[in-house]
This record gives structure tokens, sequence and C-alpha cells, in this order.
């Protein structure tokens, strides 16, 4: 397997070659001013730019109410100067994600969390899109992936299950009991909880496994972490920093792409 940071430089680099004289645009809009979340808006713009797609950012307060927040959605899914857009997540609690995700127009939809969009969840597509380039050979093999989330854990069991995978999601109520012997027959585990430690090398792994840690944790020190311990005995298990955040960053171009592709 590639290291991942290598494959998106060069990706992103060829993306911008096949992009000149392109005028797509993207929009982020933020609701609020969390750190880490400004973190992640300037990466996306800083990625968006380096390809050459103009980006705007709708930085608004955290106390703007949600019509408000709807009416410019409005706004932006008629405005056809704009190719798409994606709103940065979480949201201040007295807005409804739900809401704000159906309220973004699918053909506008950068993230792919509308049901009807014709763009696929940017983490989940990041991932199997590097394991594709890799020649990663999917057929009826073994996927596990820990978590059920409708942004991760769900879309990513599509993709696995339509590239002919056998697909188990392990969640909060499955038992520590089960959660051991699906790992122990797994090719490729998919690791996206939000709690650090969810795989640790007390778990039987398949030394020829892959693991995607999808999780972002920050320990006692305030370093980011993954899902996973260090160094498991697998054959790739993907870092973080510089794993899949990458790989969600790159497909977020890539659906952009998609959207202008009328
Ligand atoms: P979420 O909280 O919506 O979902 C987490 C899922 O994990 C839930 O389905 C829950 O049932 C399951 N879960 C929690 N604890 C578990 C346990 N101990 N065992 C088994 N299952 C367990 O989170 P999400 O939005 O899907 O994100 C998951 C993680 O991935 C978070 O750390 C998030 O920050 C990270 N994330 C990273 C990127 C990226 O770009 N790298 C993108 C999206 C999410």
């Amino acid at each position: 397997m590639q290291n991942i940071k290598e494959y998106t430089e060069a990706k992103k680099l060829a993306l911008k070659e096949s992009l000149i004289d392109s005028s797509l645009k993207a929009v982020i809009v933020q609701v609020g001013n969390v750190e880490a979340s400004n973190r992640y808006v300037r990466n996306k713009i800083k990625d968006l730019e380096e390809v050459g797609i103009t980006t705007e950012l709708i930085k608004l307060p955290a106390d703007t109410c949600e019509g408000v927040l709807l009416r410019i959605l409005d706004g932006l899914n008629v405005d056809e100067s704009v190719t798409g857009y994606l709103v940065q997540l979480p949201l201040p609690k007295h807005i409804s994600e739900e809401k704000i995700n159906l309220a973004i127009g699918p053909s506008k939809d950068i993230d792919g969390f509308h049901p009807e969009s014709k763009t696929v969840a940017a983490t989940p597509l990041g991932v199997y899109t590097y394991l594709k380039d890799m020649n990663y050979d999917f057929n009826g093999k073994n996927a596990v992936i820990i978590g059920r989330s409708h942004i991760v854990g769900r879309p990513m069991h599509k993709l696995l299950l339509d590239a002919n995978m056998n697909v188990t999601i392990l969640h909060t109520r499955t038992s520590e009991e089960d959660k051991r012997f699906y790992l122990e027959h797994a090719d490729l585990i998919i690791v996206a909880a939000g709690k650090a430690g969810v795989l640790n090398k007390s778990y039987k792994l398949k030394e020829s496994a892959i693991v995607m840690d999808v999780g972002i944790n920050f320990n006692d020190q305030g370093k980011l972490i993954g899902d996973c311990e260090k160094d498991l005995q697998v054959a790739f298990q993907s870092p973080v920093p510089g794993g899949c955040g990458l790989l969600t960053r790159l497909a977020v171009i890539e659906n952009l792409i998609k959207l202008g592709d009328k």
C-alpha cells in the first residue's frame, strides 16, 4: 500500500492538471467558531484552491438560527455560479443536522449526505477509492466496519458490499465475544467509532489484514490519535494523522468535480 500522504499529493497534482481552464466554484458554510472546525475548513479550502477550484467561505455566528441557515442554503441551491457546497459539521445544538443535510440540494451536495445525492459520503468514498487505486482485490473478502453512523459506517457498508465483499458492521450493541470472532476473520477492517483503543493488540487479527483508521480523538496531552492502537500486527494500518483524513479531503475535491460534470 502506498503512503497515503504521497498518494493524495500525486492525485491532487493530476486533478490540478485536469482542471486547467475549468470554472468550478465551491462554497463552505460554517456556523460558529470551534477551533477543530476552523482547522478542517482551512484544510478543505487549501485543498480545493490548490487544484484550482475557487472556494468561498460563508462563516456565520454560533447563534445563527436554523431558519436563517436554511434560507442561505435555499439561495445556494439555485445559485448557478456555485458548483457545490457543504455545511461543516458539527452544527451548534439548536440546529438540526438532519434537517440541514436534507435541505442541501442533491445536485450541489459535496458531502454526499443527502439520500438523493449523486455523490457519496466523502470519508467512505476516500477510503474506498484509495483501496481501489491500490488494486486491492475486494472480491469475496471479509470486511468488518466498526461504527454504524450515517456518514461513515453505513455508506462504507454499501460501497464494500457493491464491491462484492462480505460486510459486517459492529457497533455498541455487539458483544465482545462476537467482536473478537468477526475481527479474527477480517481481511479489511474499517474503524470509525470515535473511541481511542477500540481496536487494540488484545484482538487476534490476520497478519494479512488491512486496517483503515477513520477515528479522530485527542489524548490527555491534546495529541491527535485514531481509534486503533499503534503498530497492530497487520499488513497495513493507516496512520493518524496523515491517513483517512487526507483521503476524505481528496474525496471532497472529487465530489465537487463530479457535481461539475453536468
Ligand atoms: P458517530 O459518533 O456518529 O458514530 C460512531 C459509531 O461508532 C456509532 O455507530 C456507534 O454505535 C459506534 N461505536 C461507538 N463506540 C463503539 C464501540 N466501543 N464499539 C463499537 N462501535 C462503537 O461518529 P462518526 O461521525 O461516524 O465518526 C466516527 C469517527 O470518525 C469519529 O472519531 C470522527 O471524528 C471520525 N471521522 C473522521 C473523519 C476523517 O476525515 N478522518 C471523517 C468523519 C469522521
